[in-house]
């Protein structure tokens, strides 16, 4: 079962038992509000037009604008898009962000568009479906293969379309000279640094005797790997699409940064593991910081660690959620752990809407407040109902957006 609508909605029915959740509202909840399937057509630099399939998918707005990344990837896929926006609507949630959940993408390898190609195909994605979004209706961000520069040109986009006016708090991610928030791009693996800090404190777990491997280098992956290294633990693999590098003594991860800036890849640096799936690597913590479906029913049992960090959404299939469980393996959920982003997001819309900037400081003091608080009531609703911090953090987000769809009336 690694189809990923299906296992957001499998993971929905899993929470909605532990609440006895009414099975209309559970029917509500399965389906987003409105999906939006386009065709973009860029003319190519020599002339020709290709077409580009794209998807936004608008889950919830019970709770505020839907929010969520436009990805860009040749596997983006329909039901894909649509369980990122689900779990965007439980993330905001359970950091008790006043907004829904969204997701976007479009289909495409964009490695192999030219910069101006890639600036054509980010304009039509807006173009296409402009009158969806804006700052009080949907508000994009960065994903996969999506950055400040992306954002910055579909905002351009947007304004002009809507005759020049101020709409910034429309996408987050943005550069920093252009609206965006200090703190933006690392926000997500600071914000899943927060709650790792607080989840080894309550497992007892020393730092010092701790080995680390990590999925997945890009944005969440690296920056994760660059703040534990600062912090002295020890990351003895990290992987990425091209391969897995070890070191039993621990990775240098300012050397292999450069070495991923120079040659695009962390392979060929320091010694190089085929032989060994990272997801089966003896190792205490492991880091899921790549796509989804990484943990299936195949490989699940061969997993070592005692703890897993989701920075990806969706890197565990439910059967394999269930394994898992089984195997005493502590998880700290992606609705939960990967809300770093989000929550940046959030604040740089409410220095948007201020027109009034913070220091790097002020905006990480104020995620680190955001992330220990939703980890302690995790924690907390995980006592109280006896399960697990996934089925813990649906729990509190179900609560969240259900109690508010009641005071709507939808319900
Ligand atoms: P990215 O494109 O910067 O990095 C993805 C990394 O995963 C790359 O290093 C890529 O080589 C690697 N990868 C892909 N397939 C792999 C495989 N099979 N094995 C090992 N490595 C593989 O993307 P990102 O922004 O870092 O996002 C990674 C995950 O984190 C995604 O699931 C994304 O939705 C999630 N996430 C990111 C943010 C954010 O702010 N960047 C926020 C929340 C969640």
């Amino acid at each position: 079962m690694n189809d990923p609508y299906t296992n957001a909605v499998s993971q929905l029915h899993e929470a909605a038992k532990i609440i006895n959740l009414d099975e209309s509202i559970i029917k509500i909840l399965s389906h987003p509000n409105r999906v939006i399937k386009f065709y973009i057509p860029v003319k190519m630099d020599n002339g020709s037009i290709e077409i580009f399939e794209a998807y936004r998918s608008q889950h919830s707005n019970a709770c505020g604008p839907y929010k969520g990344g436009i990805r860009f990837h040749p596997d983006v896929t329909e039901s894909e898009v649509k369980a990122l926006s689900m779990w965007m609507t439980w993330k905001c949630a359970v950091l008790e962000l006043p907004l829904g959940g969204a997701k976007g993408g479009i289909v495409v390898d964009s490695t192999k568009l030219s910069e101006n190609e890639l600036e054509r195909l980010s304009r039509g994605y807006v173009q296409k479906i402009h009158k969806y979004l804006g700052p009080d209706m949907d508000i994009p961000a960065p994903d996969v293969y999506t950055n400040p520069k992306i954002m910055a040109w579909m905002l351009d986009e947007y304004e002009q379309l809507n005759g020049g006016s101020y709409a910034h708090g429309m996408i987050t991610g943005k550069p920093i000279e252009f609206g965006g928030s200090k703190g933006r791009s690392i926000a997500t693996a600071k914000g899943g640094f927060f709650v790792f800090e607080e989840a080894i404190k309550m497992l007892n777990l020393s730092k010092k005797n701790i080995t680390v491997a990590i999925q997945g280098f890009g944005n969440a992956g690296a920056t994760f790997a660059d703040i534990l290294y600062k912090e002295g633990f020890k990351i003895i693999a990290v992987s990425d699409s091209k391969g897995t590098v070890f070191d039993d003594n621990g990775l240098d991860i300012p050397n292999l940064n450069q070495h991923k800036l120079s040659t695009g890849s962390v392979k060929h640096y320091g010694k190089n593991i085929s032989d060994v799936d990272i997801i089966e690597l003896d190792a205490d913590v492991l880091i899921l910081a790549a796509l989804e479906n990484a943990v299936r029913k195949e490989n699940a049992d061969n997993v070592k660690a005692k703890l897993i960090v989701e920075l990806a959404n969706g890197p565990i299939t439910p059967e394999a959620d269930a394994i898992l469980e089984d195997k005493k393996i502590v998880i700290l959920p992606d609705i939960l752990t990967n809300a770093g982003g989000v929550t940046v997001s959030y604040l740089e819309q409410v220095q948007n809407s201020a027109n009034y900037y913070w220091s790097e400081e002020e905006v990480i003091n104020k995620l680190h407040d955001f992330m220990k608080n939703a980890f302690l009531k995790v924690h907390d609703a995980s006592t109280q109902h006896k399960v697990s911090f996934r089925k813990a953090s649906y729990v509190l987000a179900l609560n969240k957006v259900v109690k508010t769809m009641k005071f709507r009336g939808w319900i």
